[in-house]
């Protein structure tokens, strides 16, 4: 793992509080989606967060993912490109889409036109995070772990510049 700068970071939600409020997320999932759901991770993201929830569902599951990029360091490039595509047809499956962060929204809602058109038969969102403060465009999130402020962060599958990915927990990043 990278050395992590004490100086320019500090824990926002520690592993332990990550961990259970995954496992809380499973059981309001499975409680939802009992005769099973499919899960689309997008990557890369919604890695750690989709590995560890997919265990705590109880309910059947399939495991797809979708590739998406916006980011470039710390800021929204504002268009959004699709880099992978599924690799199998949704129609008529219950699809929860998991995500890491919800920032303005842009993301999200451009996935959603693209998969309302592949004709789920329902369509939710996951994300471990929300950060309200910065929606731009509104959407609708079914299963949230955490809101928190305006602040960049990196950890459980967040990077910066593709770094600090397999940090345990979820820190604020301050660049030097
Ligand atoms: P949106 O399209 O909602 O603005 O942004 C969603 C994507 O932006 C997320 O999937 C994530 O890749 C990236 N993102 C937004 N906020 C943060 C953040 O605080 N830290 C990191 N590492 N990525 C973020």
């Amino acid at each position: 793992m990278q050395v992590f700068d004490p100086h320019h970071s500090s824990i926002l939600i520690d592993e332990k509080t990550i961990q259970n409020r995954v496992r809380e997320l499973g059981a309001e999932i499975s409680a939802q989606y009992p005769d099973g759901v499919t899960l689309v991770g997008i990557l890369t993201g919604a890695l750690y967060f989709l590995v560890d929830l997919s265990r705590a569902i109880s309910s059947p599951i399939e495991i797809d993912f979708i590739g998406i990029s916006s980011y470039v360091g710390t800021s929204s490039s504002g268009t959004v490109t699709f880099t992978k595509d599924l690799s199998r047809e949704i129609d008529d499956r219950h699809v929860l889409v998991v995500e890491d962060i919800v920032d303005t929204g842009r993301t999200i809602s451009a996935l959603l036109t693209l998969l309302k058109d592949r004709n789920p038969r329902s369509l939710g969102i996951c994300t471990l995070l929300d950060k309200p403060e910065r929606r731009i465009v509104p959407v609708p999130i079914h299963h949230c772990g955490f809101t928190i402020p305006d602040q960049f962060v990196v950890g459980y599958g967040l990077d910066y510049n593709q770094a600090y990915r397999n940090l345990p927990y979820i820190a604020v990043l301050t660049p030097p």
